[in-house]
């Protein structure tokens, strides 16, 4: 499988890492939408939000962990996290991935 995201956990193509653990990588995205933007990943190969089952669920948990605990570190409270599942609502990466924002005032909706 061909999956930039998977190979970005693996260290194969480079990014600039957030955190690390056994199960959960985290990165800054390549194109901020915020002052803060970083994505939140599991290691394993889940396509997107619509993928999640009780099988696997146990990581997603795990990843909004990560995300207050890089919060915390990062030093900001007022966040929005993300994620888009399938093409209309604008996943362009097929690997599970949450979007996490700070940094300035955010609108609702979103477009
Ligand atoms: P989405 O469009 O919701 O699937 O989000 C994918 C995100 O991945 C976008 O915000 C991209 O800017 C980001 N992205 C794509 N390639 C890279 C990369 N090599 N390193 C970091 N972020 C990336």
């Amino acid at each position: 499988m061909d999956c930039l995201f998977c190979a970005i956990a693996k260290g194969e193509i480079p990014s600039k890492k957030v955190y690390e653990d056994e199960q959960v990588y985290a990165f800054y995205d390549i194109a901020p939408a915020a002052p803060v933007h970083f994505l939140v990943i599991p290691k394993t190969h889940i396509e997107s939000c619509g993928a999640i089952t009780p099988e696997n669920s146990a990581v997603v948990a795990h990843c909004f962990e990560v995300i207050a605990q890089c919060a915390k570190e990062l030093g900001f409270t007022d966040f929005r996290v993300v994620s888009n599942c399938g093409d209309q609502a604008g996943q362009s990466v097929k690997h599970l991935h949450f979007h996490v924002l700070s940094g300035r005032d955010m609108t609702w909706p979103p477009g």
